[in-house]
């Protein structure tokens, strides 16, 4: 209920990511790692709990390292269960598979970390803007912002809410970083001072804390 909210999911998990986040959630998946289910066990997982489980949430990582793989798979899982709604989550790093994906993918989350992304990985932020520009012709889109300080600067609040918007987003979850260093989190007051600033913008705001 968590991953794909008000829906019952279950979640796989795909290893490697291209970026280096310094409060990664999931740091044993930055680098591959020999998978522990087969395609055809996740399908015949899903179809025998058809009854009980609406959504699969394919998560990392980053899933759009392997986008090739994962759209053929959620074709045949698509026509496997029809009613199987399906969600990624993504850093969006790859725009291409936000674009072929718009067939099979119901939900998209994306991460929008920083307006300086030089600070944790390679990827120009220009790729970051191309895949937010697709996130609109998706029914169901969210945009996480974890707010760390190093990333994401209070003077950069207003103008990363404004291209937020002008990016047509519907929905912005603001999640508190969980500390893994000696840096400590934005006061809870900081993190409803943003919040309202993105709703005072127009954008539908929620926050995890
Ligand atoms: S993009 Fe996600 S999985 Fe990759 S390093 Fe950052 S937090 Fe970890």
């Amino acid at each position: 209920m968590v991953d794909y909210p008000k829906t019952i999911s279950t979640v796989v998990f795909t290893s490697k990511c291209n970026f280096d986040c310094a409060y990664c959630h999931n740091p044993s998946l930055k680098t591959a790692q020999p998978a522990t289910h087969s395609e055809a066990a996740i399908l015949e997982y899903l179809a025998r709990r058809h009854k009980q489980i609406d959504a699969l949430v394919i998560s990392g990582g980053e899933p759009s390292l392997r986008a090739e793989e994962i759209i053929g798979f959620c074709h045949r899982l698509k026509t496997a269960l029809p009613n199987l709604l399906i969600k990624v989550d993504t850093n969006g790093s790859n725009p291409l598979f936000l674009q072929e994906g718009r067939d099979v993918f119901d939900y998209v989350a994306m991460d929008v970390k920083s307006l300086h992304y030089d600070r944790f990985s390679t990827t120009p932020f220009d790729t970051i803007l191309q895949s937010l520009d697709l996130l609109d012709s998706y029914p169901r889109h969210e945009v996480r912002v974890t707010v760390y300080p190093p990333y994401l600067p209070e003077t950069d609040f207003e103008e990363l809410g404004r291209l937020l918007k002008d990016k047509r987003v519907r929905h912005v979850t603001l999640q508190q970083y969980r500390p893994v260093d000696d840096i400590p989190p934005y006061p809870a007051e900081t993190l409803h001072t943003f919040a309202t600033l993105l709703q005072t913008l127009g954008l539908e705001t929620s926050l995890r804390t």
